[in-house]
């Protein structure tokens, strides 16, 4: 049989187009293999949203190739489209599946190598059971950005705004929760547009949230990432009243300066932001809010960049994806002449990466010595500890048996690490079935 590897570079939302072509190609009856093993296609999904994103896009193209002369390589995803717009080239790719086309990448393969038609002839088309260990799947349910940041090249490569049905994503949970998943993420490019307007067939977010939580055998869900403004009371109602969903907020801020934000076009300033967290927070007192935060934005000075600062201590974040800014050619900010060299940006992403390492461990203290459900998810390579995540997206490490893996598991914090917290399972515990319902260990149940 025909053997295939896949690799993804950039966000979640790139992560679940990859699973779901892999899946086409496993149900196809191609034989997956890692992707540092030999294997006849490798097909790489890239990423434009950072120069070092297209970087590493261009050498993995180019290092699969060089390394598998006979292999057909097939580079998709973001970086392609980019590639276009800023007329690179990348020659070792044998096969470029525009990103709009990506989710048809087998029949693309297909209908330019039909050897490969000939040699599936004979294979099985069936769906292997979830691989051992993996308890989290994502789910898409809205692709296109309308919102047009001025330093984002994504509404460009993905113009078309769509929204899932929801019929379809109830299914997919379905299926997964029958391969064993425990955990869904959902995901999109700009999730907080998921309505009925774009095909959901009618629920907005917090419906569709509410639905997904009650598919049998779903014991979490989890947001990806959702845009300050689309943070709505309806939205917290559905998080307050529905203990399976995940007490997290992805709520990307990208400066907490008003006027900085201003020039991004992003669509609220800083009291707007800290108003939505305090909501939040009354709401949900142990969520976990995480964002992501660019440094260096053109024009950033000193005292716009201390707003940032203020602004990830007042909130406490508990935990930053931090970004210095590069210009993605083509869009408004790659024209802003008030640039910030680069020492600066590099001094700035230090300070506030050492705030937000303080917020982070100031939220991880507030549990330790509490019981919190732990969604076992591996063990760790080095050390041989079970590992997996709170709710709130607090990483745990463990000791215990492999059968704990895929299972929910109540764990007492006890320390804190670089990332999360070690902990202790309760010595009583001893898992009965590979699935523990949540609702017994829930966080939310423990706090009443
Ligand atoms: S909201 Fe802004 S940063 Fe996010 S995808 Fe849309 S344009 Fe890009």
């Amino acid at each position: 049989m025909p053997t295939a590897a896949f690799t993804t570079l950039g966000c979640k939302v790139n992560q679940y187009e990859t699973q779901r072509i892999l899946d086409d190609f496993e149900e196809r009856g191609f034989t997956i293999t890692e992707i540092d093993s030999p294997a006849d296609v490798y097909v790489i999904n890239t990423c434009s949203v950072t120069q070092s994103a297209e970087r590493k896009s261009r050498h993995t193209v180019r290092r699969l190739a060089r390394q598998n002369p006979q292999a057909v390589v097939v580079m998709t995803g973001c970086y392609g489209e980019m590639a276009k717009i800023k007329g690179e080239t990348v020659e070792e790719a044998t096969l470029i599946v525009p990103n709009h086309e990506k989710m048809r990448t087998l029949e693309h393969l297909l209908q330019a190598f039909p050897r490969f038609v000939r040699e599936l002839a004979d294979a099985p088309q069936v769906r292997p059971p979830r691989p051992a260990g993996r308890t989290r799947a994502t789910i898409k349910i809205e692709d296109g950005c309308n919102v047009f940041c001025s330093f984002c090249s994504i509404p460009y490569t993905r113009r078309v705004m769509y929204s899932r049905p929801a019929a379809e994503a109830l299914a997919e949970a379905q299926r997964l929760a029958e391969r064993g998943y425990r955990e869904i993420v959902i995901t999109g490019v700009l999730v907080g547009a998921y309505g009925a307007e774009t095909g959901s067939g009618g629920l907005d977010l917090g419906g569709l949230l509410r639905r997904l939580a009650r598919v049998p055998g779903i014991e979490r869900v989890r947001l990806s990432s959702i845009e300050p403004t689309q943070v709505t009371e309806s939205l917290l109602d559905a998080f307050a009243e529905e203990p399976k969903l995940c007490n997290h907020l992805h709520i990307p801020l990208q400066s907490g300066d008003s006027g900085v934000l201003r020039r991004m076009n992003r669509p609220y300033d800083q009291a707007f932001y800290l108003r939505l967290c305090e909501r939040a927070y009354r709401r949900l007192p142990d969520l976990a809010i995480t964002s992501d935060i660019m440094v260096g934005f053109p024009g950033e000075d000193r005292a716009a960049f201390e707003n940032t600062l203020k602004v990830a201590r007042e909130v406490g974040f508990a935990r930053v994806h931090l970004f210095r800014y590069s210009p993605r050619p083509g869009t408004p900010a790659a024209s802003f002449t008030d640039a910030v060299p680069d020492e600066e940006k590099e001094a700035r992403s230090q300070e506030l990466a050492a705030v937000c390492r303080e917020t982070q461990q100031r939220y991880i203290a507030r549990f330790l010595g509490r019981v919190m459900p732990v969604l076992v998810e591996e063990k760790e390579r080095e050390g041989g500890l079970l590992a997996g995540y709170t709710e709130n997206y607090i990483r745990v490490l463990f000791t215990g048996g492999s059968h704990l893996v895929g299972t929910v598991a109540p764990i007492e914090l006890q320390e804190p690490t670089a990332n999360g917290a070690r902990g202790e399972a309760l010595n009583s515990y001893q898992p009965e079935a590979d699935m523990i319902p949540l609702t017994l260990v829930t966080g939310k149940a423990m706090r009443q």
